[in-house]
């Protein structure tokens, strides 16, 4: 399934803000397009660049759409804080404590970058985190909602899994040493701590909550684990079908049945013991996957509760 958007004469425009006697420029919007040709990522400098890379990749590797919507790059903190309460609706002391460490966020079809927290680093790192970033758009468009509010495990641990295969298709990563690196870390947090239990993890307060308490490797790297585990398990268009599935019902264990012919449960199951081969090396971190998985594809049923929270982001916080 393709999106087609209309597309804007200007590559660029600015959003202009008035500061007392003057205008100052505060957030760049760049439209989200198909590129007419790849684009070099070891000579990007600019998020134009960036942006039309990683779409190229999304839509010709992995067939994945367009995504809805912009970006918009904050050129300051407190724009991007702004930014918040608009796409976010959320409250403006929240936007504030965001706005501090936030690097991004994702919000009713708009991706806000909040350029002075990326400015520390590199190109290709910001790259990693633009495609992480940029497939919640692409699950916002997959699921035609401007906002998805469970489950997070799935949500953040498909945003990891499609960033590292990105980097990797542009040259800038290798995903066997990525994958590599994220068990390494995952297992170095279960030598000192047990793992959360990241499938009962699936809304967002949960997820915040649980990253706080455990730490980034053992929600994000973890949540990537999971996921390459999930699409070597079924397919990347299982993936794909499941956010689509939210375009008719929130009912995420019904959509979770009907993309991938398991119940989470026995899904679960399969993770407690895929990790435990995967952390005590008895299987590769590049395995592949030769168990049966569940099949036969039933429909998800129609009925389910609207969700009203929206994706936040604010993954690279340390
Ligand atoms: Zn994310």
């Amino acid at each position: 399934m393709r999106y087609v958007f209309a597309s804007v004469t200007a590559a660029v425009l600015s959003l202009l803000l008035s500061c007392g006697m003057c205008e100052v420029a505060s957030a760049q919007e760049i439209p989200f397009r198909m590129p007419e040709a790849p684009v070099d990522a070891k000579s990007i400098e600019d998020y134009r660049e960036a942006i039309d890379a990683i779409v190229w990749v999304m839509v010709k590797r992995f067939e994945l759409p367009v995504p809805r919507g912009n970006v918009e790059v904050h050129v300051t903190r407190e724009s991007f804080e702004q930014g918040l309460v608009k796409h976010l609706k959320i409250a403006p002391a929240l936007a504030r404590s965001i706005a501090e460490f936030g690097k991004a966020a994702v919000g009713d079809y708009t991706l806000l970058i909040n350029a002075p927290a990326m400015a520390d680093l590199t190109w290709p790192q910001r790259i990693e985190t633009l495609a992480h970033e940029l497939t919640h758009n692409v699950q916002l468009t997959l699921a035609n909602r401007p906002g998805l509010a469970r489950p997070q495990w799935l949500i953040e641990g498909f945003a990891e899994w499609l960033a590292f295969n990105i980097t990797d298709a542009l040259g800038l990563d290798d995903l066997s040493n990525a994958r590599v690196r994220l068990t390494d870390k995952v297992r170095e947090v279960r030598q000192k701590q047990d793992l959360p239990r990241l499938l009962d993890v699936v809304t967002f307060a949960d997820w915040a909550s649980t990253r706080k308490r455990y730490g980034f490797d053992a929600t994000y790297s973890l949540s990537f684990l999971i996921t390459d585990f999930l699409i070597k398990r079924h397919s990347l268009s299982a993936v794909t079908t499941y956010f689509q599935q939210f375009q008719h019902s929130q009912n995420h264990t019904a959509n979770f049945r009907a993309a991938f012919g398991e119940d989470v449960d026995t899904f679960d199951r399969a993770v407690h013991t895929h990790l435990e081969q995967l952390l005590s090396g008895a299987v590769p971190s590049n395995f592949s996957w030769s168990g049966r998985a569940a099949t036969g594809i039933a429909r998800a049923c129609a009925c389910g509760i609207v969700a009203s929270a929206h994706v936040v982001m604010a993954r690279r916080s340390t």
